[in-house]
């Protein structure tokens, strides 16, 4: 039909947008009105909060798309250079800090110093209801610096495990503080317990599972590779605890729980008309092509800084003696 898209935009691309999910939940805090502009991203926001407090850090552990990849980068790692490195120490301990601070600016940034009003005035923006497309343009034409900051980041999650969410995610730091109040926890129990050091040899957060009762750490994201590589029956279990009372929950529930967790919410947030965008696509049809002209314009810049740059250095060469 004209007029009409020729792709239908998937809603669940708001994911991209952490920043805009944590301006649009202290806005539904302050005023109970749903970011219009990118509502599934305020719904993720949720989902991964609630499923964070109620199934510690399982969200990073069995849905986050970067945790997959994380895992498959240094899986290629292990295989390529038989092992992965770790960073121990301070220096772990300083480098963990890093996902805190980052976590700290956003909060200070938003939670804190932005005003409701001055939310709403940047939700009405163009630029805000485009940059899902500005999100995917920085990713597709990427800057050098971009493409060398990934390419570093990539070789670091090849060496360390999991490098980007252990040292950097301000989403992951997010959610491991919330696990710390989820009444699910690893426990185990030294009666049984063979001292095997499987748990803590394959921990991919590197947590000494061998030496704890309870893991409690917002390291811990429910991967439960601990659990399967425990061969000592019931030395290592999954336990929901409410005051004094608790209880076995089976390894295969844990990510069953997540998934209709995650997706309660998610059908919460269809069902009352909070998931897909409000912008009409007659403004997305007058916002790419502005979009895409910034970006050509950008080019045009970049290639005769690039050639003027090319051509200095080469009459530097020429005017060098031997
Ligand atoms: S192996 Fe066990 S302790 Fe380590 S992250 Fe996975 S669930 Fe947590
Ligand atoms: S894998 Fe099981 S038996 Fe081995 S150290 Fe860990 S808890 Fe103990």
């Amino acid at each position: 039909m004209p007029g009409s898209p020729f792709v239908e935009r998937p809603s669940s691309v708001d994911a991209f947008l952490p920043i805009g999910g944590l301006m649009a939940f202290k806005y539904f805090a302050l005023t109970g009105i749903v970011d219009p502009v990118h509502p599934a991203g305020f719904i993720m926001f949720v989902a991964i909060l609630g499923v964070s407090l109620v199934l510690k850090k399982g969200f990073c552990g069995w849905l986050c798309p970067i945790g997959t990849l994380s895992q498959y980068v240094w899986m290629t790692g292990e295989k390529l250079f038989g092992r992965n490195f770790r960073i121990k120490g301070y220096t772990d301990i300083s480098l963990r800090s890093l996902k805190y601070l980052l976590l700290g600016m956003f909060v200070f940034l938003i939670v804190i110093a932005m005003p409701a009003n001055m939310m709403a005035l940047f939700f009405i923006a163009d630029y805000y209801k485009a940059v899902d497309v500005r999100m995917m343009k920085f990713f597709t034409e990427m800057t050098t610096l971009t493409m060398w900051v990934l390419i570093g980041l990539g070789v670091l999650s090849l060496l360390y495990k999991n490098f980007w969410c252990r040292y950097l995610c301000p989403y992951g730091a997010l959610a491991g503080l919330l696990s710390r109040l989820s009444p699910v926890k690893i426990r185990r129990n030294e009666e049984k317990c063979v001292h095997c050091h499987a748990c803590t040899t394959h921990c991919p957060t590197q947590i000494d599972v061998e030496a704890k009762t309870v893991v409690k750490s917002e390291e811990c994201f429910g991967c439960l590779t601990c659990v399967s590589r425990c061969p000592a029956k019931g030395a290592l279990e999954v336990r929901a605890s409410a005051g004094k009372r608790t209880a076995v929950l089976k390894p295969w529930l844990f990510p069953v729980l997540l998934v209709v967790l995650f997706y309660v919410v998610i059908g919460i947030g269809i069902a009352t008309g909070n998931w897909h965008s409000k912008v009409p696509y007659q403004d997305y049809q007058s916002l790419i092509p502005e979009i895409q002209k910034e970006y050509a314009n950008r080019k045009v810049v970049l290639k005769p800084e690039r050639a003027q740059r090319n051509t200095q250095g080469r009459k530097e060469t020429l005017r060098t003696p031997n």
